[in-house]
């Protein structure tokens, strides 16, 4: 493998699609690098922004017959993976162009291509009355999302989007178009449910829709002063909640933006959002011991599923963004001390949120003809961002969020991650756990020279 690839040469890449490809020195390389994680800095020896599969095949071939590796990019938001690694002798391909969505309205399926977004997926599901397994934010890929796991409020009762995808559409290190299911090379399209971006530049994803037209959502927000007895309330909350119901707690620090409303900008807050597969009637009864507690904010209500997109707060334009993450098994008193001794009242962590997920429910199933990630096990997942600018917020930022998941660590559960959550490096047998050496094998017939090049790269 090695052999093959110390040979590189981007250089015999020039002239290769027009006003598509760019090596370093031309003008729109940097515009095409950028992924939307802003403190993730990609130098790779060339970058290309297909707009068709025979763009993606030829640059397959261009860059294998160069002795180059090839790493896929649909938007970036785990750009700082991709930034953690050797990209010098590395085309990024970049599928911010090769965009579209069809909807099979009978088979409640959706074809999606390249590097489409969830808010996509959804513009074109939600006339049909359908939705699906989408994350928290409209401006993440579907391919990077569900083919790393993928998190959605409705997956407590629907499970990981990974499991919702029924064929895969890819350029192998042989430039060779293929389609893989359950009946077309099941191998690797059990890898590819969770390997991701290690066996080829993904170019359609075949997804299962949801029939809801609208669902019972929102969030409550409180004064973090209140974050002890709020946070203790979602905890019990959990305990009882059915699987229909799919929550967060966070404790969030908002900047004071002109974009926020005055009685939110630049205010500490704890925030419970989340998602109820259930009549308004019995939504409303499961949610009775939160409204209790009397928030400031309570936007919970019916909304057309689409809305579901605008509910959690995510920064709605790339944002340099550092982050940690860590799988709780349960959330006794003294876990929930500890985390509010890294962000609760009189402190200053410097993180923008530091979030926990229900998990359990679906989520904890192995599904039956799963791919390599089917599940997730643990009882609560944690995310804590911060914003980083500079270098130096990064590292503050870094160390905040690692600080936290430390002070969690008593409580973690072993061998378990949310890989879409895990934006840091770990190593591939973390990362893959008991699908490890499967993967290999798989990665070693498919890409047998080792080309491909993934955020969570399994060699
Ligand atoms: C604001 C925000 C909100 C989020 N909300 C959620 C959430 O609710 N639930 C959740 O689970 N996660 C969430 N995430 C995490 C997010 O799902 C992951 O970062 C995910 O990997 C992003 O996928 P992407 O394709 O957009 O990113 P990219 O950085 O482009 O891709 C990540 C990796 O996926 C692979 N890949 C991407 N596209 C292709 C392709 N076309 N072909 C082959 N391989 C490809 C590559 O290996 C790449 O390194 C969130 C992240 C942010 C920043």
């Amino acid at each position: 493998m090695t052999d093959l690839l110390s040979i590189g040469d981007a250089e015999s890449l020039r002239g290769l699609l027009p006003g598509r490809l760019f090596l370093p020195g031309d003008d729109g390389y940097d515009a095409a690098c950028r992924p939307w994680n802003l403190a993730a800095v990609l130098g790779p020896a060339a970058v290309a922004l297909p707009e068709s599969v025979a763009d993606v095949q030829a640059i397959v071939k261009a860059a294998t017959a160069a002795g180059l590796r090839i790493a896929p990019m649909s938007t970036g938001h785990a750009g700082s993976l991709l930034a953690a690694t050797d990209l010098s002798r590395t085309v990024l391909v970049h599928l911010s162009r090769l965009t579209g969505v069809t909807v099979d309205r009978e088979a409640r399926t959706a074809r999606v291509t390249g590097g489409s977004l969830w808010i996509d997926v959804l513009a074109a599901a939600g006339p049909h009355g359908l939705t699906a397994l989408h994350g928290s934010s409209g401006d993440v890929a579907v391919a990077g999302f569900a083919l790393s796991g993928g998190m959605s409020f409705y997956g407590r009762r629907h499970g990981l989007a990974a499991n919702s995808v029924r064929a895969v559409e890819l350029v192998t290190a042989d430039g060779a178009p293929r389609r893989v299911s359950a009946d077309e090379d099941d191998d690797l399209f059990w890898a590819l449910r969770g390997g991701s971006g290690n066996f080829g530049v993904v170019t359609a994803i075949e997804l299962d829709l949801l029939p809801y037209a609208d669902v019972f959502a929102g969030m409550m927000l409180w004064d973090r002063a209140r974050a002890a007895e709020v946070m203790h309330a979602w905890r019990d909350f959990t305990l009882d909640a059915p699987e229909s119901v799919t929550t967060s707690f966070r404790v969030m620090s908002l900047p004071p933006l002109p974009d926020l409303p005055p009685f939110l900008s630049g205010r500490d807050v704890v925030v419970i959002d989340g998602a109820v597969l259930e009549s308004d009637e019995r939504a409303a009864r499961l949610l009775a011991p939160l409204r209790d507690l009397m928030p400031e904010v309570d936007t919970f209500g019916r909304i057309p599923t689409i809305d579901l997109l605008a509910m959690h707060m995510d920064p709605p334009e790339p944002t340099p963004a550092v982050s940690d993450h860590t799988i709780l098994a349960a959330l006794p008193d003294a876990a929930i001390e500890a985390f509010l001794a890294q962000v609760g009242p009189g402190t200053r962590s410097g993180l923008l949120f530091a979030e926990l997920r229900q998990l359990g429910g679906e989520f904890a199933r192995p599904a039956e003809g799963g791919g390599a990630i089917s599940h997730v096990d643990g009882g609560y997942a944690l995310y804590a961002i911060a914003v980083a600018p500079t270098p130096e917020a990064a590292e503050a930022g870094g160390a905040a969020a690692s600080a936290l998941a430390r002070a969690l660590e008593p409580w973690a559960q072993p061998h378990s991650l949310l890989l879409t959550f895990c934006e840091h490096p770990v190593t591939a047998a973390e990362a893959y756990g008991d699908s490890f050496e499967r993967l290999l094998l798989t990665a070693s017939r498919v890409d047998p020279n080792g080309v491909f090049q993934a955020g969570h790269g399994i060699r």
